[in-house]
């Protein structure tokens, strides 16, 4: 709008946020948990322009990256076993234990790749012979779509694996094992969430703002977490008003309500977080891939299971995401790993922090 002063002069805005936020810095350690807000940091090179003082981390907001090994072999397990399994196409390079589902699917496995719930319930539609099994990933940003779809009516062959994930369950985790003094928190999650599920961080003493995604929304966001810092403070703060009520979207969120029932979910790199996934609620029990196939699998599920136990891990993916490491700390960075032979999650999506420094941060 005409009225956005950012809109109207943004360089000249981002200069005196620069300025205010280099003014007498208060050393922090800042961290974001967003994978479009890390694009945003690392494409504009927001890092160089902070004071030294300023540490900027990145958490666990990219939803290929958190997505756990066990739910990617158990999704190849499931196209091996002749489902058609659909899914989004980051998601197919992601390296399982074993294989990836592109691996699967080059063998032979029907593994294909949409854009949304709505290509795979198509491709369901066309295919009344074959059993489709959606793999849903992502946070609150994307769940209401699937809820949506849920409450339109599936194809009686068309199954959901969740993998969904809600955000602030795994930021409380994270507050009591990681050094860090406030946050961002990401605007298009609490579009739908609205500002109430990040009020925990303010009740435990943190200071956090609700963040856009431009490059003058995430220096705003600093700066007011900066103030808030020095002033002593720890409170909430919306700096994204042009797209987050506070109350969010309550029509989405009853979608969400309607549809699921909230459950404890695997993170890579954080393990099982108590409340925080989603499940079908029962009485759409004939569209959980779960429980329609999982038992049926068991063996073969439990077999990976061991194997991953077993094998060394060199990705350090799980130390990314949860701020105590950042890409360079992994000698595969940019040599054996890279967006085109990703090793990890965290190099397949390009909201993953490795990709994200692959593109914009290499020297
Ligand atoms: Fe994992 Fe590759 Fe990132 Fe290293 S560079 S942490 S192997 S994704």
């Amino acid at each position: 709008s005409k009225t956005d002063p950012f809109l109207e002069n943004p360089i000249e805005i981002q200069k005196k946020l620069i300025d205010n936020i280099s003014k007498n810095p208060m050393p922090a350690r800042i961290m974001h948990i967003c994978g479009t807000h890390e694009r945003t940091i690392a494409k504009f090179g927001i890092r160089s322009l902070l004071p030294p003082e300023i540490e900027v981390l990145s958490g666990p907001g990219c939803p290929v990256c958190v997505t756990p090994d066990n739910d990617i072999d158990t999704a190849i397990i499931l196209a091996k076993k002749g489902l058609t399994v659909v899914t989004f196409g980051d998601m197919l390079r992601v390296p399982g234990t074993e294989e990836s589902l592109f691996d699967a699917r080059a063998e032979g496995a029907d593994v294909r790749m949409v854009y949304s719930i709505d290509d795979a319930i198509k491709i369901a539609a066309d295919n009344p012979d074959k059993k489709i099994v959606f793999l849903a990933i992502g946070f609150e940003t994307t769940i209401p779509t699937t809820a949506a779809a849920v409450l339109r009516g599936l194809p009686s062959n068309f199954y959901i694996f969740t993998s969904l994930k809600l955000t602030p369950p795994a930021i409380d985790l994270l507050i009591q094992d990681i050094n860090v003094d406030a946050f961002i928190a990401p605007g298009h999650v609490a579009v739908i969430t609205g500002t109430e599920p990040f009020t925990n961080f303010e009740k435990l003493g943190y200071p956090v703002v609700v963040a856009g995604f431009e490059s003058y929304d995430i220096l705003l966001a600093i700066a007011l977490l900066e103030k808030q810092m020095k002033a002593g403070e720890a409170k909430i703060e919306n700096a994204y008003p042009r797209a987050v009520k506070p109350e969010g979207n309550k029509i989405a969120l009853k979608m969400m309500d309607d549809v699921f029932d909230v459950s404890d979910s695997e993170w890579r790199g954080l393990g099982i977080i108590p409340n925080s996934g989603f499940v079908l609620k029962e009485k759409y029990a004939n569209h959980n891939a779960a429980v329609q196939f999982f038992d049926l699998y068991k063996d073969e599920i439990s077999r990976l299971a061991e194997v991953r136990q077993k094998k060394k891990k060199h990705c350090i993916c799980a130390t990314i995401l949860t701020g105590k490491a950042n890409p360079s700390n992994c000698p595969m960075f940019g040599k054996k790993c890279t967006p085109t032979t990703p090793v990890g999650p965290c190099m397949v999506s390009d909201e993953g922090m490795c990709h994200s420094w692959y593109k914009y941060c290499r020297d």
